[in-house]
């Protein structure tokens, strides 16, 4: 008997715990199951073709907001070619709304609801037992934490131990160039409305000495990056200090841990360990989400907003760890205004990284159920995003859907960190940048036409000056400063100065073939690069030593 259990990831390096562990908890009961992944990428009949070669008895989808779109035309289209072949599905996108799912695929036998390890492997011993005698399988209605057509939920499944399930990282070679995903905790202790882990009623952690283990292992292999997919990390403060200080102590000098936590529970002897990792470990994703007081009372999120600053300036201030740090734009009582307030008072915290998200509405949590109430509007088909609210109109969300590309194009990407810094104080306010930035990118259509890498030095150039003509020289020597600290170009930028009366001079200077020197006038590297000096500063780029955290080239300034 063969049974596939299927998953279509957002990109090639992503890959589906789900689809492993449920793989591998089984295997402990002495079961085979196969696993075909493949991504949003491959064409729709490719995927069916495979599938249809396969030629499974049984089929499982993981099903998740980003692959439900690729996952239905497979459902419609596979009965008609495999008319044998029983289809399952689990995963939040189909957990929460059985009934619609199962009246539009009538072909499927049934949804695994909530966790799956134990209810299929409990599905599997179903089939195992009829293929032994030779009869199909009479009933699954006797097992919990199904949906099955016909005669709906059956018992609610019992959370499972986190101790029982296997690790399944044994044979790397398919993670290669892949992130490696870990879960140390299932669950998460709030109760944020508009987000499916507070449904969950019970956090659990995975026993310590295994933890332990299981990362000493990926520590081993020397793995890039392992992502923690723990809900919020740190909310039991001597698990995340066992694993912290683990970390700390083994570092390996390549592996970087990157982890989702609640910034305002860090506390002192945390922070201390934290501040004392070597560049590069470890980065944290912060939500902060909003930093109106009354949204976050009704979104029932638990937040000191005071303390969540004084901790991003104490993580900061270490210059060992990436930050990143959330924002959701659509939540009840967010209006423009005071969203334009939460982007610019995250925005003063410096993340590395400032995410700038939409609202989902997701069947299952509790903003689903305030829809009226919140005048939200959201799309049809997945991700569900906010459309309008009764706070914020369908322009103001384009306009932040603008915004939001202006921030991963000219922020996000750390190539012009020097030139947007000078820029912010042609601005009342960080956001009205990109809210200009934006209106630029709009009048010149390069919404349509998107710029390549290197117009987009250009296009901020012309931006500046046609905000003040006199920014020219400055903007010139920052954009070159940035360009220079990220690549070594081979041929010379056009909006750079022209070198050749410092040709002599040059060629003196750079003794190591893989470092840049270039000559600037303005010490754009400095808070106030607008001051144009008369002699010249002579900046080497050294490439061979790069700042661990950002990858910029060291600077020396001669
Ligand atoms: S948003 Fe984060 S903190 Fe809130 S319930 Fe979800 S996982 Fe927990």
């Amino acid at each position: 008997m063969k049974v596939l259990l299927a998953a279509i990831n957002a990109k090639y390096i992503h890959s589906n715990p789900a689809v492993y562990s449920l793989k591998a908890y089984v295997a402990e009961y002495g079961e085979d199951v196969e696993i075909a992944e493949y991504t949003i990428n491959h064409r729709e009949e490719a995927i069916l073709a495979d599938l249809y070669e396969k030629n499974p008895d049984v089929i499982a989808f993981s099903c998740y907001i980003w692959n439900w779109h690729f996952v239905q035309p497979l459902l419609r289209e596979l009965p008609k070619v495999l008319p044998e072949t029983d289809l399952w599905l689990g995963g939040p996108e189909v957990s929460y709304h059985c009934e619609k799912v199962t009246a539009a695929f009538p072909h499927i036998k049934g949804i695994i609801v909530g966790e799956g390890e134990v209810t299929f492997a409990e599905i599997l011993s179903r089939y195992k037992q009829a293929e032994f005698s030779g009869s199909k399988v009479e009933r699954f209605d006797d097992i919990s934490g199904l949906y099955l057509p016909g005669s709906g939920l059956t018992e609610e499944r019992k959370l499972t131990d986190l101790s029982e399930i296997p690790f399944f990282y044994q044979d790397m070679d398919a993670f290669e160039n892949r992130i490696v995903y870990y879960e140390s905790s299932r669950g998460c202790p709030f109760r944020c409305s508009y987000c499916l882990s507070s449904i969950d009623k019970f956090m659990r952690l995975r026993p310590l000495d295994t933890v332990r283990k299981e990362l000493a292992f990926f520590l081993e292999k020397r793995v890039p990056q392992v992502k923690f997919i723990d809900r919020t990390f740190n909310c039991n403060h001597v698990h995340a200090k066992a694993i912290w200080n683990f970390i700390k102590e083994n570092d390996n000098g390549v592996t970087n841990f990157h982890f989702e936590i609640a910034a305002d529970l860090l506390d002192e002897e945390e922070l201390t360990i934290l501040n004392g990792m070597r560049p590069g470990l470890v980065q944290l994703e912060i939500g902060v989400q909003s930093t109106n007081e009354r949204t976050i009372r009704e979104i029932n999120r638990v937040m000191d907003y005071n303390k969540l600053r004084r901790v991003v300036d104490a993580i900061e201030s270490g210059h060992n760890i990436h930050v990143h740090l959330d924002l959701i734009a659509g939540l009840p009582y967010e209006d423009l205004t005071s969203f334009k307030k939460s982007f610019d008072d995250v925005y003063s915290m410096h993340p590395n990284q400032l995410q700038l998200g939409f609202l989902k509405v997701l069947k299952g949590a509790l903003m689903f159920e305030r829809v009226s109430e919140y005048g939200l509007a959201y799309t049809d088909d997945p991700p569900y995003e906010v459309l309008r609210t009764k706070w914020l109109s369908y322009a103001d969300v384009l306009e932040l859907k603008r915004v939001e590309e202006m921030v991963e194009l000219y922020y996000n990407s750390n190539q012009f960190v020097h030139t947007v810094r000078y820029l912010e104080t042609l601005f009342d306010r960080p956001y009205d940048l990109y809210a200009a930035l934006a209106k630029e990118y709009e009048e010149k259509g390069y919404f349509v036409q998107t710029p390549s890498r290197s117009y987009r030095y250009e296009i901020l150039l012309n931006f500046a000056r046609g905000i003040d003509p006199s920014t020219e020289d400055v903007m010139r020597e920052l954009l070159t400063f940035d360009l220079y600290l990220r690549e070594k170009c081979k041929s010379r930028p056009s909006f750079a100065a022209d070198l050749t009366t410092f040709k002599e001079e040059l060629r003196a200077r750079e003794a190591d073939k893989k470092d840049h020197i270039e000559v600037f006038f303005h010490p754009v590297w400095s808070k106030d690069p607008s001051k144009r000096e008369k002699t010249p500063y002579y900046v080497r780029f050294s490439y061979g030593k790069r700042d661990p955290l950002t990858q910029n080239a060291e600077v020396t300034v001669g």
